[in-house]
């Protein structure tokens, strides 16, 4: 990925733990790259193809003096959501914040914390079979569009399909949806949750009847496999419902673990399927 670098935006401002230092302010050296890719701006010559490293600079000094944190942590988590927010075409950024005169009663040069941080890019399997089945599915891309910290892309066709795991209940209607989001897994995880229990979704019967079911089918390559979050999604590739819709908004994405794209993983069900 092609960088934009900025270093030594030095930025007057109010951040710190002491009294005195939220009411006197300091300076604060910022140094950040900007990830992006600058092909098209590169060929064409033209500011509108790239990411105006002024503006950047303008907007990292009004909002680090619009806030006062007491952490240099809380300034670049915050500012660097803000820059990636703000500006679309950045994918990552890695934000440092120096604090040349921090109050430590010892002669140093200077302090700071850097950080990286970026969209990442992850599809859901969205599913009701209870109720209002479409107004839930449709409430929970509303949810994530509101939320800032969520880009909601491509969504599939909704699907009518038979309840899966014996237990007797209605149909489901089942889909997918493409996500660039700055939530880490576990993050994105509870926010799903979040929806879910906004749909009024009661945890009773496991494959039971729900308003509302979330789950994370893919997260950028990674793979994760802890107690609460397993990335793949174990049964996505035994699930006509949830690799039919993938076929449909990300054919060609490839399943991480198995080296296969979506598209090859249906009609390999398909095959078994049909065996
Ligand atoms: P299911 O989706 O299998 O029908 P639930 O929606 O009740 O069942 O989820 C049960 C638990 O599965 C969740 O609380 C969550 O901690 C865990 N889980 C593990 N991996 C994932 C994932 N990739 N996406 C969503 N939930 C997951
Ligand atoms: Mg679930």
């Amino acid at each position: 990925m092609d960088e934009i670098r900025i270093r030594g935006l030095d930025v007057f401002a109010h951040h710190g733990v002491f009294p005195e230092e939220t009411r006197l302010g300091q300076h604060f050296i910022v140094n950040a790259v900007l990830y992006t890719d600058t092909r098209r701006a590169g060929l064409t010559d033209a500011l509108e193809e790239t990411t105006n490293y002024g503006e950047v600079c303008q907007e990292i000094t009004r909002f680090l003096q619009d806030h006062t944190w007491k952490l240099l942590e809380a300034a670049a988590e915050h500012t660097a959501q803000h820059i990636l927010q703000r500006f679309p075409l950045l994918s990552a950024v890695d934000l440092e914040i120096e604090k040349p005169q921090a109050p430590i009663g010892l002669p140093f040069d200077t302090v700071s914390v850097k950080i990286h941080r970026g969209w990442h890019r992850a599809y859901m399997a969205l599913g009701s079979n209870l109720g209002d089945k479409r107004g839930y599915i449709q409430d929970a891309l509303e949810g994530l569009r509101q939320n800032p910290q969520m880009r909601v892309g491509r969504c599939s066709t909704l699907i009518s399909t038979a309840p899966y795991g014996g237990v007797e209940q209605d149909d489901f209607l089942n889909g997918a949806v493409e996500l660039d989001t700055l939530l880490t897994p576990w993050e994105l995880l509870d926010e799903l949750h979040r929806l879910e229990q906004l749909a009024g979704r009661v945890r009773k019967i496991h494959w039971g009847p729900r308003t509302l079911d979330l789950d994370i089918l893919l997260y950028d390559n990674e793979i994760i496999r802890s107690q609460d979050l397993t990335i793949p999604h174990p049964d996505m590739t035994n699930r006509a419902f949830v690799l039919e819709p993938m076929a449909e908004i990300a054919p060609d994405v490839l399943h991480p673990v198995l080296h296969r794209t979506m598209a090859e993983l249906l009609d390999e069900l398909r095959e078994r399927e049909s065996c």
